[in-house]
């Protein structure tokens, strides 16, 4: 009888009922967005998931995760990492945010560690280069795609771009998982040429790093300028949520919701349940 060999011999898979699954998921917190963008999803973020804010120039998606820095820095009092790609990121910003929901600036300060990596090869390692005794609740990328586009430049550079990007995104989502840190990274659009005038603007502007990017997404939300200084967000794909979306508005407490009224106003489709769906 031909031998077994050795890693045939010791390969257990890791099966798991469903019932375990659910059980483990019940356990899971979520971090609030201090935003209607909460209802959309559950609640929140999710530790262990990575999530991606996208839209043009503008639309907020700095101040976004400028606010989600605050509230997980300065109001749950945990270390958040915040890779400022895009060389955007405003100490005083945090301060005015931290000041006006009522938290102490300095502790909030004190516990967002900001990096602005200079290429491609530092943001991918990240979070193999933590400095010594920061564990993040809260890793932000501001800018996923910035550096990508600086570096690969030309059609010919694109398939390579995208696999070292998809690289880049998937070892984070095992470590989100691994780790229970909430993931959430911002993106930049680009105007999809090939789209029809009829779609909607969230599939006529197509986030950078395109369909190959988005299995590694577990929600992904689309962030628009609207009427009077409110913004939308749209929560365009997911694997548990429906579509819908919220309008916003960006003020001095960062981004919040806005009154009732005005939500009337500029919604242009029926809002979510709340409840998941199957995906
Ligand atoms: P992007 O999507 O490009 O990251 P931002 O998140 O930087 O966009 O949002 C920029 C918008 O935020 C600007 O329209 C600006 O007016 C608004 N903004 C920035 N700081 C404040 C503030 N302190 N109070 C109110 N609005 C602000
Ligand atoms: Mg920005």
């Amino acid at each position: 009888m031909p031998k077994k060999k050795k890693n045939q011999q010791t390969l257990i898979l890791n099966f798991k009922t469903a019932y375990d699954l659910m059980k483990e998921r019940e356990t899971i917190k979520r971090i609030s967005t201090g935003t209607p963008i909460d209802e959309l999803i559950g609640g929140g973020i999710e530790e262990g998931e990575v999530a991606e804010f996208f839209g043009e120039y503008g639309s907020g998606k700095t101040q976004i995760a400028k606010t989600l820095a605050t509230i997980v820095a300065g109001e749950q009092k945990q270390q958040v990492v915040f890779a400022d790609c895009e060389e955007t990121f405003k100490p005083e910003r945090i301060v005015q945010i931290a000041k006006n929901r009522g938290l102490d600036p300095e502790l909030t300060l004190k516990n967002i560690h900001v990096l602005i990596p200079p290429t491609t090869n530092e943001l991918v390692s990240i979070t193999e280069k933590l400095p010594e005794g920061v564990t993040p609740k809260l890793l932000i990328i501001d800018g996923l795609t910035t550096l990508f586009r600086v570096e690969y430049i030309g059609r010919e550079t694109l398939a390579e771009r995208q696999g070292h990007l998809r690289k880049f995104l998937y070892a984070l989502k095992r470590w989100a998982k691994q780790t229970k840190t909430v993931v959430v990274v911002t993106n930049q659009v680009y105007a999809d040429a090939s789209a029809s005038p009829f779609m909607p603007l969230e599939y006529k502007e197509l986030a950078v790093g395109g369909h190959s990017l988005w299995h590694c997404l577990d929600n992904r939300i689309f962030v628009r300028k609207a009427q009077g200084g409110t913004r939308i967000a749209k929560l365009v794909d997911s694997s548990l949520y429906p579509p819908a979306e919220r309008p916003f508005k960006i003020t001095e407490k960062g981004v919040e919701a806005v009154p009732k009224l005005v939500e009337a106003e500029n919604s242009t489709e029926e809002k979510a349940e709340g409840e998941p769906h199957g995906g």
